[in-house]
């Protein structure tokens, strides 16, 4: 169930369709708990994008209504498909946007892996 007001899970948005198979993606980790694959549009020499599996639409709501299992789980995964990258030599941005003011565009949580080159300041001046 959604948390604190927000909207229901949108069964029809386009990480709900790739975590279903409907429409493909270039996938490049898998478990229990997460799905990582390549953003469509990427804004640095790698940007991937790691999903729960779970129904929650934002970080709001995962933090509040997901189990301590899938916290974990997503956790772990996100750590290992940087791992698996071999981006901890050189380090990497864990990006996630939740709302309107961040500019979240597809209402399935998830959090974006950018690396491949010194990625500048966190947000522009
Ligand atoms: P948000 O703005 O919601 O944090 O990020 C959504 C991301 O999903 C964007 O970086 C966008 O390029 C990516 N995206 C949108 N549609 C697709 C798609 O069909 N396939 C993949 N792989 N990425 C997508």
């Amino acid at each position: 169930m959604p948390v604190n007001g927000l909207p229901p899970y949108d069964d029809d948005n386009i990480f709900a369709k790739i975590l279903r198979g409907d429409i493909p993606c270039r996938k490049v980790f898998e478990d229990e708990w997460a799905l990582a694959f390549h953003d469509i549009a990427p804004q640095a020499p790698l940007h991937v994008l790691v999903v729960p599996r779970g129904r929650y639409c934002s970080f709001a709501d995962f933090s509040a209504a997901a189990s301590p299992e899938e916290i974990a789980g997503f956790t772990r995964a996100l750590g290992q498909v940087a791992r698996d990258l071999g981006l901890e030599a050189d380090g990497y941005r864990i990006i996630a946007n939740m709302g309107e003011h961040s500019g979240q565009e597809v209402p399935h949580y998830h959090a974006h892996i950018l690396a491949g080159r010194p990625l500048g300041k966190m947000l522009p001046a």
